[in-house]
């Protein structure tokens, strides 16, 4: 089993590279952005609660997502592996997560953190706000919003990794060929 935790700020370029990691090695996509996208699209009750934060940048409470990422690790039991993606985006969930592995007898094998400046963030999220219909890519204001609640809540996750010998900071800036080789040699290490 091969379980990466994808990590960086919003715009870091998570989900292009999630996307070859998933053709390369076979391995399942948790992405709680999708899946909250997905409750919202339906139009559950909980979808309508996280809307609400999601559209002010917010996080949504810690409870809804790790519950969220319970559901799909006992859905697809006997995966080659789980790319986490977007979270964990606080101490508590990337407690959760490891709790919630220890109970399947899985653990994370790296937490691979792509590092891109707030200027090129800002310029890609608005660029992407054009073609996604993400209401949250298409304003400054809010897009800076995400930024900061990844520098206060988020950016810790960073030491709780690298406190286990996990953490793995590369250069999320240049080519998608060469950002992802270098995500493939510390796989493969
Ligand atoms: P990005 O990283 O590009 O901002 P995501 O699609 O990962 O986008 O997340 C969009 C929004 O969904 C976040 O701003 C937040 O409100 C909510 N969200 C996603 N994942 C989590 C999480 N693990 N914990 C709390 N909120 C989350």
């Amino acid at each position: 089993m091969l379980n990466l935790v994808l990590f960086g700020p919003p715009g870091a370029g998570k989900g292009t590279q999630s996307a070859k990691l998933i053709e390369k090695y076979g391995l399942i996509h948790l992405s709680t952005g999708d899946l909250l996208r997905a409750e919202i699209t339906a139009g559950t009750d909980l979808g309508q609660e996280a809307k609400k934060l999601m559209d002010q940048g917010i996080l949504v409470p810690d409870s809804v997502v790790i519950g969220m990422i319970e559901n799909k690790l006992n859905e697809k039991k006997g995966a080659a592996g789980f790319i986490f993606d977007g979270f964990p985006r606080t101490v508590a969930q990337a407690e959760a997560l490891d709790n919630l592995l220890e109970g399947h007898q899985l653990s994370i094998k790296h937490m691979i953190s792509l590092e891109v400046n707030q200027e090129e963030l800002t310029q890609r999220l608005l660029e992407r706000g054009k073609t996604s219909g993400r209401p949250d890519d298409q304003n400054e204001e809010l897009i800076r919003k995400r930024v900061q609640e990844y520098g206060e809540k988020t950016a810790p996750v960073a030491g709780y990794y690298d406190s286990q010998g996990k953490f793995q900071g590369i250069n999320g800036i240049g080519e998608i060929e060469e950002i992802f080789g270098q995500i493939v040699r510390i796989i493969e290490g």
